[in-house]
């Protein structure tokens, strides 16, 4: 709290609200001399005294000097200047007539017009120029900590304890406060009005290294008791703890193609823990098509998060009404929406083709043969979003079923319990509770850099920004064990970092401890920097995983925010160990074979051997890659897929024909484009501007304006000693340097795929395009990788209580701990 700092120090320089007019009685009161351990220089009767308003001494006899000593020793070390070397230590001091003793917890004067500090008081001592100071620890109110402008989401009485400490003069004490401490486990849910009398309360410490919120050092004993044994041991409200094989169930939320959960299991799996992407949820059809075709084993769930949201807070309430989960009964609600009458779509077909149709006679009855799905949507696009259930019909086959509203199954509620009671035993979806980790980036495009129109006032009212909500909505209702929170830069920087601020307070308001960090992909491996947020939560009862620490070096560093430089995760300066050599281009993808702009083919024979150990690493079968959990049986040997170039037009294609095929190429290279010092393109004025064959200019106007005329991006060609900054999603080389260093087109999606360390079996699907914007949005696999690995550390217990950790000599080839 840096703040503090300079209140302490404006105080010691006459500016407190006495210091300059200390009465001299108050330095008689402490004026003693260093041995005086048991000398009482104080009046008769003092102690007990209401103090005169202007006051401030200690009171009683000075602490013993020997265990004072002990206590504080650096107090009583030569060298220490003589506002810190005690003269002697007290237990009690009297400040404007208000007794305190060590360890109360205090108002401290801050600046005129501010709230008070707040402090823990560990120490009362004279120093040898005869000052009095206390030592306070200090605690945080939410708007003092990384929350700031959001402090609104957290309670005004909660409170955070620090581990800064420093020297007051004794008289900027105002007043003796209460605060409680609620241990972690009960803040879930805890609500203030139970303690009306205490001024604050608290849980949790804030540290600044990694902004991070976590449990008090008291909590982490008995923490680390319990969570050694968690992953069998059982969980009162969680389901998951009777699961047979121990999975621990992860939830991929904006799930894209899947790169993220994928890295997140590979790495809980060499970590040693069983974590499987049982849910994930993406309203991109080819991205979920793609997720599937990669993870048989997951429920996919092509909707928005919006609709999943509502979804699973119906789902439960059908659970418990069918008895299957007893948090909240809703039985009567459920009933009634059953007694609702059967007016559904076939229904309401049925009488407009019996109206049709006069000789029609009795209707015919539509009979529910079984309910095989559910949605919370319109899929009818009857304009009202609400629960749906796809019906087969009896004596119908697939292409007849229907989406039905609930109101319209009040004759088949067995069918309903059925479905319900199976999808249950299943886990077709997350009940609160019974969620190992959530995963994702809830997408914020509306602090995207290229946004012009980004709401820097009120960037949550941006509908570009909602997702944020809806994914601490959803975390705040399924309440999993772990969060981990993806997100661009921007986040941070944005409107003043408001949107990464919101995210850890609402975290943090509903009981998590956070931290947040920021990896760039090029640390762990991959010719690519692209430098991204994670923020890391998990419930009060569980450790809060570490950071991995990079193993690679890296090319470029990129450019951090200020605020936010000592969230990139890194090692201490001056205790780097030798990191593996940065990869580059040449590394990932030397091994691919040459394809054209017009390359059609999905999937193709590899025709060299790999030569680097990524592409021997990257080129594995999926059972022998590390962490995978096709254990027991062999892959089969899998085809090069996606080599695909998105096809440039006839005059891109043309023009990247004569981008030369050297290090540091684009259209400044081009006949007519001349560079002037100051790094600016211009017009040569004696070179003709050329033209293609289509009639339209060799250099676009857009290539020698883009960024005023400062960028070599536009026809960038990439060299093999190169790293790529940031894949992209749109394979567009007008403004991106994306063009193969030897081949006259874009990077194909593999080749991107490389550079985010899919592995090779990873096949997507998709038109192109999609198929690009599936790869650029991924998070790099080997970040999430070893983030999935600080995860499983925390889930044995064998995370320390640092932010950060190594990773394993050789991650990712380590044998599976016993
Ligand atoms: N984490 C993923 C990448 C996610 S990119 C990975 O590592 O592969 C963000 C995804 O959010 C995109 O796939 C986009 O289709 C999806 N998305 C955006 N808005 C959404 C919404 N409202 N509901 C569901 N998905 C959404």
């Amino acid at each position: 709290m840096p703040k503090r700092k300079e209140s302490a120090s404006s105080n010691s320089q006459g500016q407190s609200k006495k210091a300059v007019s200390a009465p001299p009685e108050v330095e008689d009161a402490v004026e003693m001399p260093e041995n005086a351990a048991g000398e009482d220089l104080k009046l008769e009767g003092e102690e007990d005294e209401v103090g005169e308003v202007g006051q401030a001494r200690f009171l009683g006899d000075p602490i013993p000097v020997e265990e004072a000593k002990r206590r504080w020793p650096h107090r009583y070390t030569r060298g220490q200047s003589e506002f810190t070397q005690a003269r002697g230590h007290y237990s009690n001091a009297e400040v404007d007539g208000v007794v305190f003793s060590l360890d109360d917890e205090a108002y401290v004067q801050a600046e005129p017009g501010k709230d008070s500090y707040i402090c823990k008081i560990v120490e009362f001592f004279s120093a040898v120029d005869g000052s009095l100071h206390f030592t306070a620890q200090w605690y945080y109110r939410a708007g003092d900590t990384v929350i700031q402008s959001c402090t609104s989401l957290v309670h005004n009485k909660q409170i955070f304890f620090s581990e800064i400490r420093d020297d007051n003069p004794l008289d900027c004490l105002v007043k003796k406060i209460n605060i409680k401490f609620i241990p972690s486990k009960e803040i879930i849910g805890f609500d203030p009005k139970t303690i009306p009398t205490w001024d604050f309360y608290y849980s949790k410490k804030y540290l600044l290294p990694y902004t991070s919120f976590v449990n008090m050092p008291s909590d982490d004993e008995t923490k680390s008791q319990e969570s050694t044994s968690t992953i069998s041991s059982d969980r009162e409200t969680s389901s998951e703890s009777h699961d047979p094989k121990n999975e621990i169930s992860l939830l991929d939320l904006y799930s894209g193609c899947g790169a993220m959960s994928t890295g997140l299991c590979l790495g809980a799996n060499i970590g040693g823990v069983r974590l499987v992407t049982k849910w994930a949820v993406d309203y991109n059809q080819y991205a979920c098509e793609s997720l599937k075709l990669n993870h048989p084993e997951t429920e996919v769930r092509n909707e928005s998060a919006e609709d999943f949201l509502h979804l699973i807070e119906e789902w439960e309430k059908l659970c418990s009404s069918f008895s299957l989960s007893t948090k909240r009964s809703s039985c009567n609600e459920m009933e009634s929406n059953a007694k609702g009458g059967f007016n559904s779509k076939k229904a309401e077909e049925e009488e407009e083709a019996a109206e049709d149709d006069d000789d029609a006679g009795d209707s015919e009855i539509y009979e529910v043969e079984e309910i095989l799905g559910i949605c919370h949507g319109d899929p009818n696009n009857h304009g009202k979003s609400e629960l749906h259930f796809k019906i087969r019909w009896k004596g119908y086959g697939p292409e007849e079923d229907t989406w039905e509203p609930l109101e319209g199954l009040s004759d088949c509620k067995d069918k309903l319990k059925e479905f319900v009671t199976r999808g249950y035993e299943s886990k077709l979806l997350p009940l609160p509770g019974s969620v190992g980790v959530i995963c994702g980036g809830p997408p914020c495009q509306g602090i995207s850099g290229f946004n012009r129109f980004r709401n820097k006032e009120a960037p949550l009212e941006d509908p570009k920004n909602k997702q944020l909500k809806v994914y601490v909505d959803i975390v705040d209702f399924l309440k999993p064990r772990f969060v981990l929170m993806e997100n661009v830069v921007d986040m941070v920087k944005f409107a003043g970092g408001f949107l990464g601020r919101y995210a850890l307070g609402r975290l943090v308001s509903i009981g998590y401890q956070v931290r947040m960090g920021m990896m760039a992909a090029g640390s762990y491996g991959l010719p690519q920097f692209r430098m991204r947020v994670f923020m890391w939560g998990a419930l009060p009862t569980e450790n809060l995983p570490q950071y991995p620490l990079p193993t690679h070096e890296v090319a470029n560093r990129g450019v951090n925010p200020t605020e936010f430089e000592m969230n990139a995760v890194n090692y201490d300066e001056g205790c780097e160990p030798t990191l593996k050599p940065a990869l580059f281009l040449k590394d990932a993808i030397a091994d691919l074979p040459a394809v054209g702009n017009k390359e059609e083919r999905d999937e193709m024979p590899y025709t060299l051997d790999p030569e680097s150990e990524f592409q021997k690493f990257i080129r594995r079968r999926r059972d022998e890659m590390p962490g995978c959990l096709v254990l027991g049986s062999i892959s089969p040997e899998h085809s090069l897929y996606d080599h695909v170039p998105y096809r440039l037009n006839q005059d891109d294609y043309d023009r990247v024909c004569q981008v030369p095929k050297k290090k540091g190429a684009n259209f400044r290279n081009f006949p007519g484009v001349r560079v002037r010092p100051d790094n600016k393109v211009e017009w040569d004025p004696d070179i003709e501007r050329v033209y293609l064959k289509s009639g339209k200019p060799l250099v676009p106007d857009y290539a020698m304006t883009f960024v005023r005329g400062t960028s070599s991006k536009p026809f960038g060609r990439l060299w093999w000693d190169e790293i790529v900054s940031t894949v992209v999603t749109r394979p567009e080389p007008h403004n991106h340097a994306l063009l193969h260093p030897e081949q006259d087109r874009v990077l194909t999606v593999r080749e991107n795929a490389r550079l985010q360390g899919f592995p090779d079996y990873y096949k997507l699907t998709g038109p192109v395009k999609e198929r690009y914007m599936q790869v650029g949005n991924a998070v790099a696999v080997p970040v999430a990788r070893a983030l999935g690995y600080s995860l499983a550390s925390a889930l044995k217990g064998s995370s320390g209580s640092e932010p950060v950790m190594k990773l394993p000599e050789n991650f990712p080839f380590v044998p599976p701990p016993a």
